[in-house]
């Protein structure tokens, strides 16, 4: 009953016999072997146009590096207040711009609002030489409280972001279940809604390692690479990543396994549903639940092993917010998640509230 994250669970055997099967013989450094070769085009087809493809070990060197591909030392950064790079990156967005300033935008449900946007994007005018400069705009999908943009949602905010000259990083750590949860294309969910660049994550939906930062326009990549060695993100035994992101996009392997963990979390959250005094604040849309649980439903469940986060109050709002005697908390599933083991978990909980 292991729901903390979905970076708490192994990799996918098919990944993990890929690194195993890349082991044999030599291949240049770098990046210059056959799989980073064959990643780079594998990832161009996915997304239906000519890609500049850069692999890296984390998420947080994807986004870090991708911003500052577009972000100049005195320039702004927008994003969700909750966002990955706002509260978990320790200043690495920062630190790669060689100082840009992050601006958060706040919103329900772990979204920006068109408004939110409009009314940033006014505080921040350009040429104003006091402040910091309009670069970029980051948007997360799925989001930190495990909800969508829609495709019109992402292509709303990339129009007024470029009608600002704001370039549109989106920070994809789970893009693989959002694609599996919204049944549209990669290209659609990105380059065709105006985003820019895309950190693709791997890691979290069944690879050891391995995050790619795709470029749409190739002419706007022209420095990564300098930028990702100085970084120090250039991989020298690359082609390990690399066999991992070949694996993990092979025959429909990533959303197979994308699938699997949204799935397991529409069970836990069926069943969650149904269990006197739990209440889910919103709807889970990929593979994260957040539900308000009874404590002696939290008590009992500790009890018996199970592991998620205590999220405290983020993102309850008006009548949804915590009374006494409740706990809110995350529950992740992952493509390694058993169904029997999210069955156990309804059953300790609907048995604690229920005698
Ligand atoms: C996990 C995650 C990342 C990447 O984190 P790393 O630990 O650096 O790999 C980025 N963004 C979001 C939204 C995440 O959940």
């Amino acid at each position: 009953m292991f729901f903390a994250s979905d970076n708490a669970s192994g990799a996918s055997p098919k990944i993990f016999n890929a690194i195993i099967a890349a082991n044999d013989g030599y291949a240049l450094p770098y990046g210059a072997d056959d799989w980073s070769k064959a990643a780079e085009v594998r990832v161009s087809e996915l997304f239906e146009r000519d890609c500049a493809v850069f692999l890296v070990p984390t998420g947080t060197a994807a986004n870090a590096l991708a911003l500052a591909a577009f972000t100049p030392a005195y320039g702004a950064i927008f994003c969700h207040d909750d966002a990955h790079i706002m509260d978990d990156e320790c200043g690495a967005p920062e630190f790669f711009s060689a100082g840009a300033k992050l601006v958060g935008i706040p919103g329900s449900l772990g979204k920006i609002t068109e408004a939110g946007l409009a009314a940033t994007l006014a505080a921040y005018p350009r040429g104003l030489v006091k402040q910091v400069q309009p670069a970029a705009l980051s948007l997360s999908q799925a989001t930190e409280s495990g909800t969508l943009y829609s495709v019109a949602e992402i292509a709303a905010f990339s129009e007024m972001a470029h009608r600002h000259d704001v370039a549109v990083h989106m920070d994809g750590a789970r893009f693989a279940n959002a694609i599996a949860s919204l049944d549209v294309s990669p290209a659609q969910l990105t380059w065709k809604a105006g985003v820019d660049v895309l950190s693709l994550g791997g890691t979290k939906n069944g690879a050891i390692m391995c995050e790619a930062v795709v470029f749409f326009d190739r002419d706007r990549a022209a420095d990564f690479l300098y930028l990702r060695k100085r970084g120090g993100h250039t991989v020298s035994k690359g082609r390990f990543i690399a066999a991992q992101m070949l694996a993990w996009l092979d025959d429909g392997h990533w959303l197979e396994l994308a699938r699997h963990a949204n799935e397991q979390a529409q069970r836990l959250a069926s069943g969650l549903r149904i269990i006197s005094g739990v209440r889910l604040p919103w709807q889970p849309q990929i593979n994260e639940v957040f539900a308000v649980l009874p404590s002696a439903a939290d008590k009992a469940l500790k009890a018996a092993g199970a592991r998620y986060y205590d999220w405290g109050g983020r993102g309850l709002e008006g009548d949804g917010r915590l009374k006494p005697g409740e706990v809110f908390v995350r529950m992740v599933t992952s493509f390694a998640t058993r169904p029997e083991d999210v069955e156990r978990f309804l059953d300790v909980a609907g048995k604690a509230v229920n005698g």
